[in-house]
C-alpha cells in the first residue's frame, strides 16, 4: 500500500504528541510536528521529572528514546516555537496556517489529518492562599520538588535538609472553589517523592496529608511500600491553613478520621498541584474551532472515546483532554496515530470517510 503523501501534523511534543508522531512515521507515513517551546518532551521534560511514578523510571529513560526518534526520524519534520493559528479544507488536504512564536512569520502547510495533544498545566498554588505558596518559605509545589530530587539535594531556603516534610494532598484538585476535578496522578506522584526524600533523608519524618488515596489500579504498590518500607505517615484530614513561625510551618487542619483539630510544625510543605488545562489547549481549540468541556479540556465527541473530535480528520490524544499518566498518554497518543493512518489509508482507497 503506498502511504499518503501529506503529512499528518500532530500538534504538541509531549508524551502523546511524541508518541502518535513515532506511531505515524514508523507506518511511513510523513508526519509534521508542530511544539510551542523551544523543546520536546512536554511536561516531564520542561518541568525536569526525576522519575515516573509508579516503577521509578528515569524520565530520560522513557522519553529519549521518543524524542530521539522524532528528532531523527526521515519520516517527521519538527517545527519548534510555533503553533498552529488557523485551518480550512477538509481530511486529506486541510491547508494550516503555522506561525513562529519569534518571528511572527506564517507558514502555509497542506496535511492530511490532525492529532491535538497540547497537555496540561500545573494548578498554580498562588491561587489558593490558605497555603502560603509564594509568601512563606519552604512551601514549595510538588513539580518544584521533583526537580530538587532530579539534583539529589532536597533542601530548605536556608540551604539545609529539612527534618520534617509534609505533603499536602488535593492542591488545586477537588476543591470547587478552584478545580473541581480529580488530577489522577498526583497521589502517586506526592507518594513516589515521599520515598524518594526517605532514600535521600532517611532520618527525615514524612507526612502525607491526604482526602482519600486515589493509587489507582498498579500504583497502589506505591502507597503500602510507603508505609511498610519507609515508615511514611499518612494523615486523612483537610488543611485549613498554613503559617510561618518565622522558623518553621505550622500546618493546622482537622484530622477526619479522629474528627478533630490538629497542628503540627514542619520544615518544609510540598504542595500536590493538580492538572488543569492550559493556554496552549485554548489556543488549538481556538484555532481548530473545537470544543471545550465545562473545565477547558478538550471535548471528545463521545466521552469515553477520548480520539474522536467529532470533527473529521482531527483527533484528540493525551492530558489535553483530560488529567492522566504518562502511560495513559503514550497509550492515547498510539490510539491517534491509529485513526489517522487508518484515515490516510481509506483516502489513498478511495472508500468515503
Ligand atoms: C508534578 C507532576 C508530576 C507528574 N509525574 C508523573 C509520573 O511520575 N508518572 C506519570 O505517569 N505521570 C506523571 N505526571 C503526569 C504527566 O505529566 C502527564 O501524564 C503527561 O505529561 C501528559 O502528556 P501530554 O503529552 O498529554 O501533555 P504534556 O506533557 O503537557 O505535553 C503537551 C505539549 O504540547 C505543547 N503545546 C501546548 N499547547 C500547544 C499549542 N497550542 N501548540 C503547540 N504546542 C503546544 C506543550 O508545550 C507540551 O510540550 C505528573 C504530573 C504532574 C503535574
Amino acid at each position: 500500500m503506498k502511504a499518503p503523501d501529506n503529512p499528518v501534523l500532530v500538534i504538541g511534543a509531549g508524551p502523546a504528541g511524541l508518541q502518535a508522531a513515532k506511531d505515524v512515521a514508523e507506518f511511513g507515513v510523513p508526519v509534521l510536528l508542530v511544539e510551542r517551546r523551544k523543546e520536546l518532551g512536554g511536561a516531564p521534560i520542561r518541568w525536569s521529572y526525576h522519575t515516573l511514578a509508579p516503577d521509578f523510571r528515569p524520565t530520560e529513560e522513557v522519553m529519549g528514546p521518543l524524542i530521539d526518534f522524532c528528532q531523527s526520524n526521515k519520516n517527521v519534520t519538527v517545527m519548534k516555537g510555533c503553533i498552529v493559528d488557523g485551518y480550512s479544507g477538509r481530511p486529506g488536504d486541510f491547508h494550516v496556517r503555522i506561525k513562529d512564536e519569534t518571528t511572527k512569520n506564517i507558514t502555509e502547510k497542506v496535511v492530511s489529518s490532525i492529532i491535538v495533544a497540547t497537555g496540561f498545566e500545573h494548578f498554580d498554588a498562588r491561587v489558593d492562599p490558605r497555603y502560603g505558596y509564594g509568601r512563606m518559605p519552604n512551601v514549595i509545589g510538588i513539580n518544584e520538588l521533583e526537580i530538587m530530587l532530579k539534583q539529589g539535594r532536597v533542601v530548605g531556603h536556608d540551604g539545609k535538609p529539612p527534618k520534617r516534610v509534609a505533603f499536602i494532598f488535593c492542591v488545586g484538585s477537588r476543591d470547587r472553589s478552584t478545580n473541581p476535578w480529580c488530577c489522577t496522578v498526583c497521589c502517586g506522584v506526592s507518594i513516589k517523592q515521599g520515598i524518594e526524600v526517605k532514600q535521600l533523608l532517611p532520618d527525615s519524618q514524612v507526612y502525607m496529608i491526604y482526602m482519600d488515596i486515589r493509587t489507582i489500579g498498579l500504583w497502589e504498590k506505591l502507597y503500602w511500600e510507603s508505609m511498610e518500607k519507609y515508615g511514611i505517615n499518612f494523615i486523612r484530614g483537610r488543611v485549613g491553613e498554613v503559617y510561618y513561625t518565622g522558623e518553621k510551618l505550622l500546618v493546622k487542619g482537622e484530622d477526619t478520621l479522629v474528627r478533630g483539630p490538629f497542628e503540627v510544625l514542619f520544615d518544609m510543605v510540598v504542595l500536590a498541584v493538580g492538572i488543569e488545562p492550559g493556554p496552549g489547549t485554548k489556543q488549538a481549540a481556538g484555532a481548530l474551532s473545537l470544543s471545550l468541556n465545562e473545565y477547558g479540556f478538550l471535548a471528545p465527541k463521545i466521552p469515553n472515546v477520548h480520539f474522536d473530535s467529532g470533527k473529521e480528520g482531527i483527533f484528540l490524544a493525551g492530558a489535553c483532554v483530560a488529567p492522566m499518566s504518562v502511560e495513559e498518554a503514550l497509550s492515547e497518543g498510539s490510539a491517534a496515530a491509529m485513526q489517522a493512518v487508518k484515515l490516510g489509508s481509506r483516502l489513498m482507497q478511495k472508500v468515503p470517510v
